[in-house]
């Protein structure tokens, strides 16, 4: 993707301060949605990049990794998992938790969507401390999936977040503060 393409998608987020406690910088992917252009180098982007990887599976997380993951899924003509909050998923499932600032959180597959073997990309909007998607890196691990790459469209990487990938490549579209 050209500086001016990743300049567009920059531009279309907007960031809403204090959202959703004071000090946190909320970059709002819902902007981003309401301009076809901006959607669309997105998509086209992470298309033209994992085109040629043989991808099996995108997983994207609960809620806005659906959003990419699902147009990136088709477009790569593969399958897409969504990895969902706990409770929330009606088959057999399987999990992974992770710290947050305060207190755990948890993320569910349905068990057999993901299979030995399988190429997947984990995908989500933005990589912030990185405890997602590395809960993501542990349920693949759990199915021994092979995880060929995390992508977010915006990394905060101020947060390091990268760092808890276990040596994983990370793509970003765009990085914000
Ligand atoms: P983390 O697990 O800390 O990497 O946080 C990533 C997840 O939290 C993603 O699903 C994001 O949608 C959400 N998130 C965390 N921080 C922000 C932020 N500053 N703006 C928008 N979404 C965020």
């Amino acid at each position: 993707m050209n500086d001016e393409s990743r300049q567009y998608i920059s531009d279309s987020i907007r960031t809403i301060p204090d959202f959703p406690k004071k000090g946190i910088m909320f970059h709002d992917v819902t902007s981003l949605l309401l301009d076809p252009k901006a959607f669309q180098l997105s998509i086209d982007d992470f298309a033209a990049r994992y085109k040629d990887h043989k991808i099996d599976v995108v997983a994207g997380f609960e809620a806005r990794g659906f959003i990419f993951g699902a147009p990136l899924a088709l477009q790569l003509k593969c399958a897409f998992v969504p990895l969902r909050k706990p409770g929330k998923l009606p088959g057999e499932t399987i999990g992974a938790s992770y710290q947050l600032e305060y207190g755990e959180d948890r993320i569910e597959m349905h068990l057999g969507h993901v299979k030995e073997g399988q190429r997947v990309l984990l995908i989500d909007d933005l990589i912030a401390t990185g405890g997602t998607l590395a809960a993501g890196i542990k349920l693949m691990n759990q199915v021994k999936a092979e995880i060929v790459e995390c992508a977010c469209v915006i990394e905060l990487p101020d947060l390091n977040g990268k760092a808890k990938l276990g040596g994983l490549p990370l793509y970003v579209q765009v990085q914000k503060e």
